[in-house]
């Protein structure tokens, strides 16, 4: 699933038609149901930004459209007229370039920001404290594995990244947060947000646990464990020994 790190890299790729009135359609019939690309065609786009695992497009007169991509969702940047196979769920036609969003979970008209979103681990405003006091908010007995995820309290932390994060935090998935020092969450954010900007710029970090069940730990060579995690079950991996 595409995590923070990859819609800041998508909303990079799309700024080259912040500035202009964009024709919309959409090629999908699933999508062309929510009406957006009748809303904003013709609009000019002022601004392309990722918040959380959402990417945020900002038109004229206030009018904004989310977009979450799901498992399997893509944007992608083509030249104007390109050929393309299959049924987009969004083309937005500039003059000399195209976004094309395919396979997306949400797309929809929004009022100014998704709702119950915590703050953006990829921010450059990011509060690490602020953050930790979100988490904080959880109910006690949360393992931080599945807090991480959770979007409301901080957004854009995928699967990758919550197993990664944790594994150079030193803290296992399956503590609950009652049992961890601010200074704990401190550190597992900081990871996480050191690791996703270091992605972002172009050097993705080697993985140390990460579908690596059964291999050695890289720092005390333990065998690393996998098991599924939360009401999601997406699968924690992590160090019996070190975490
Ligand atoms: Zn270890």
């Amino acid at each position: 699933m595409p995590e923070g790190d990859s819609l800041h890299r998508a909303a990079q790729r799309l700024q080259p038609l912040v500035g202009e009135r964009l024709r919309a359609e959409s090629p999908s019939p699933r999508a062309a149901a929510t009406g957006v690309a009748e809303r904003i065609d013709g609009l000019r786009l002022d601004a392309v930004e990722a918040v959380g695992k959402n990417l945020l497009l900002r038109f004229e007169g206030g009018v904004v459209v989310r977009s979450h991509l799901g498992m399997h969702g893509r944007w992608r940047l083509e030249r104007a007229g390109a050929a393309r196979a299959g049924r987009p769920w969004l083309v937005l036609r500039g003059r000399e370039h195209e976004a094309v969003l395919s396979r997306g979970s949400a797309l929809e008209l929004v009022g100014s920001r998704p709702p119950r979103l915590g703050p953006d681990v990829l921010a450059p405003a990011f509060d690490l404290d602020a953050a930790v006091a979100r988490l904080r908010a959880a109910p006690p007995s949360t393992a931080v594995g599945e807090a991480l995820l959770a979007q409301r309290l901080v957004a854009g932390i995928g699967n990758l990244w919550r197993a990664e994060a944790l594994w150079a935090a030193e803290v296992s998935p399956w503590r609950p947060l009652a049992d961890l020092a601010d200074d704990d969450l401190r550190r597992a954010l900081a990871a996480a947000r050191g690791l996703m900007r270091a992605s972002l710029a172009g050097r993705r970090p080697p993985r140390r646990v990460y579908r690596r069940a059964g291999r050695p730990c890289p720092r005390c060579g333990t065998p690393i464990r996998s098991a599924g995690q939360g009401d999601a079950n997406r699968t924690a991996y992590w160090c019996p020994n070190c975490q």
